[in-house]
């Protein structure tokens, strides 16, 4: 079969490998579309994601497909069910595992991370982490569920009310899934900041953001949101969040930043103002409800998806010679 291999750091080739054989406990999934993102990026230049990818591996935690196979133990699904893979593989038995918060596992395994994922065109997974998905969403979207699962856990960490007024700083992929999320959960004012007039404009039509800020050449008011979710990960922006928030606010710094990066905040204002400053690592039992916030027809996410790559492709847009990409996805199977 056809596998995208990170052969080495900034090195990726087509191989034509054999199919992955399945564990008694595991499902074996036909690739149909696999997401890449900044985790992405991030393994392909050798960092870390949420684990550290040691090459030779095939990438591809957000994925979509039809199992091809099951082993023997395995009940929650059949051959021929479309199903996506929650890519994070808890151990258990360590001290946060125990304490009911795996995403804080000290053992943490990944599908497209420490094992192959979904940029071939078979892979598997313990049953435990794959998911039946609905007919009426497709493969396609179904290959963002692990993205919209991150922001959902971002926002169940979270206190939301309806009176609150929210604030997502930037207005790409992540943020625009924020946007409507958070009106999904009731919040009756969501306001949206970027960089470009245009995207802003797009953003607030399809979106229903109440105001956009173009941070270019806007201020965002100060002191005068409850909630701000940190989208971008850059020292400036998560010192604007801090400030944008008004007494008793909540903070998700939710964008990553670069490992050893550092942001100003005047902690006589943390005090002043109670704020709570809320971190968020990946999507701990957030599948289920991604499923069924696509399927209340609340998230629109086909129409953020803004490229669809080949397996050859794909290697290009991770050395940054595709501009302008807010979601991409890669089509494996047919
Ligand atoms: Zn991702
Ligand atoms: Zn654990």
């Amino acid at each position: 079969m056809k596998a995208l291999v990170l052969t080495a750091t900034k090195k990726m080739e087509i191989q034509d490998i054999n199919q992955p054989t399945v564990k008694p406990n595991e499902v074996k999934i036909q690739t149909k579309y696999a997401g890449v993102c900044g985790t992405d990026h991030a393994l392909y230049n050798g960092l870390p994601g949420s684990a550290d990818a040691v090459p030779p591996i095939v990438l591809g935690h957000e994925n979509s497909g039809v199992v091809a196979e099951v082993g023997s133990e395995v009940t929650n699904v059949k051959v021929g069910d479309r199903v996506t893979v929650d890519p994070n593989i808890y151990c258990g038995q360590c001290f946060y595992c125990h304490t009911d918060r795996p995403e804080l596992c000290e053992n943490l395994s990944a599908v497209g991370v420490t094992r192959n994922g979904g940029l071939e065109e078979y892979f598997t997974a313990p049953a435990t982490v794959v998911y039946p998905i609905p007919d009426d969403i497709s493969f396609k979207v179904a290959a963002t569920i692990e993205p919209i699962s991150c922001a959902v856990h971002g926002v169940q960490l979270l206190n939301l009310t309806p009176y609150q007024r929210a604030l997502v700083i930037g207005d790409g992929f992540t943020g625009q899934l924020f946007a409507q999320i958070l009106q999904a959960y009731g919040v009756h004012q969501v306001d949206l900041t970027g960089h470009s007039d245009k995207k802003l404009a797009m953003n607030k039509e399809k979106l229903g953001v109440t105001n956009t800020y173009n941070t270019k050449t806007e201020k965002i008011p100060t002191d005068y949101y409850d909630v701000v979710i940190e989208a971008v990960g850059s020292p400036e922006t998560q010192s604007q969040a801090v400030e944008a928030t008004r007494k008793g606010g909540q903070v998700l710094m939710f964008g990553v930043g670069s490992p050893d990066a550092h942001f100003e905040m005047n902690t006589y204002e943390v005090y002043q103002k109670q704020l709570t400053i809320q971190g968020s690592f990946i999507n701990p039992n957030a599948f289920e409800d991604s499923i069924a916030l696509l399927q209340s027809g609340k998230l629109d996410v086909d129409s953020l998806i803004s490229h669809e790559f080949n397996l050859d492709e794909v290697e290009n847009f991770l050395q940054g010679n595709v501009k302008g990409v807010s979601k991409a996805v890669v089509k494996v199977g047919d």
